[in-house]
């Protein structure tokens, strides 16, 4: 009598939001709380990663600033095996799986290893911090173009950025606190005005979330001397300077 065929689990890339647990999607959290096997990265929130069984497997997989880091080709190669061996593995993401979290190669080396792949989409960083903080991405007075960007250094040197930031538009910029003060000569030298209003938001949707706003041309000064940290996304144009819309917000709230 031959062996039934070992079945293989399904990977299911998920968005954990920006932090707060209640921005995470009704099917992340269902697929959370029934998990068997959960590798996460350095960016999730510890009340999100509770959320899983005690019973259910947790594998850090952390990258950023952690000594012990993990190659993604070895992230990639443990997902397939996990699921390879029949498990379902819930490989948990900050923000959006498909916005700068490498979720694209996670999920063809899994189809190429004939893993099923279900992707389940969170809140970006940047619509979390938008939120957060009181800017609207686009406006009609102010921006119908949005952009993402990666502003570590191969983003910085690689790409073309002209159009991206100017009247008109709004330019979000993810991993770029290392190198905000490169990021604005640049965009100053390709002729974006120096006062043009920026925000730099720090730990969004976070209880200890700070919102930072100034120019382009004090975008470094800005950064270097509040000791910004990742996570924090720098945000360039209009919309960050409208009425200070956080400031009003609050007033309202004081008067209530
Ligand atoms: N997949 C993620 C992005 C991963 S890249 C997403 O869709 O949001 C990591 C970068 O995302 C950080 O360097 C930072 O620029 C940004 N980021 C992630 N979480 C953030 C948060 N809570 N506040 C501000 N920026 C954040």
């Amino acid at each position: 009598m031959s062996k039934a065929a070992p079945k293989v689990g399904t990977v299911y890339l998920v968005g954990a939001g920006p932090g707060d647990p209640d921005l995470l999607t009704l099917r992340a959290a269902r697929l959370l709380m029934n998990a068997k096997v959960v590798v996460h990265d350095g960016l999730v929130d510890p009340a999100i990663l509770a959320m899983a069984p005690r019973t259910a497997r947790m594998i850090s997989v952390a990258k950023s600033r952690s000594r012990h880091t993990m190659k993604q080709q070895d992230i990639n190669a443990l997902l397939v095996r996990e699921a390879l061996e029949g498990n379902d593995v819930i490989r948990l993401k900050g923000g959006d799986p498909f916005v700068f979290g490498r979720g694209g190669e996670e999920a063809e080396d899994c189809l190429a290893a004939g893993v099923t792949v279900q992707v389940v989409p969170g809140i970006s960083a940047a619509m979390g911090a938008a939120a957060s903080a009181m800017i609207p991405l686009t406006h009609r007075d102010s921006a119908s173009i949005v952009s993402f960007v990666a502003g570590q250094c191969k983003g910085l040197t690689d790409q073309n950025w002209a159009g991206l930031a100017g009247k008109g538009r709004t330019l979000v910029i993810y991993m770029g606190v290392a190198t905000a003060e490169a990021i604005a000569e640049k965009l100053m030298a390709d002729g974006l005005a120096p006062d043009m209003p920026v925000a730099v938001v720090e730990n969004a949707a976070r209880p200890e979330m700070r919102v930072l706003r100034g120019s382009l041309a004090g975008l470094g000064p800005l950064v270097a001397e509040n000791k910004v940290r990742s996570p924090a996304l720098i945000v360039i144009g209009e919309v960050t300077g409208r009425g200070d819309m956080m400031e009003l917000k609050q007033v309202l709230e004081m008067a209530r």
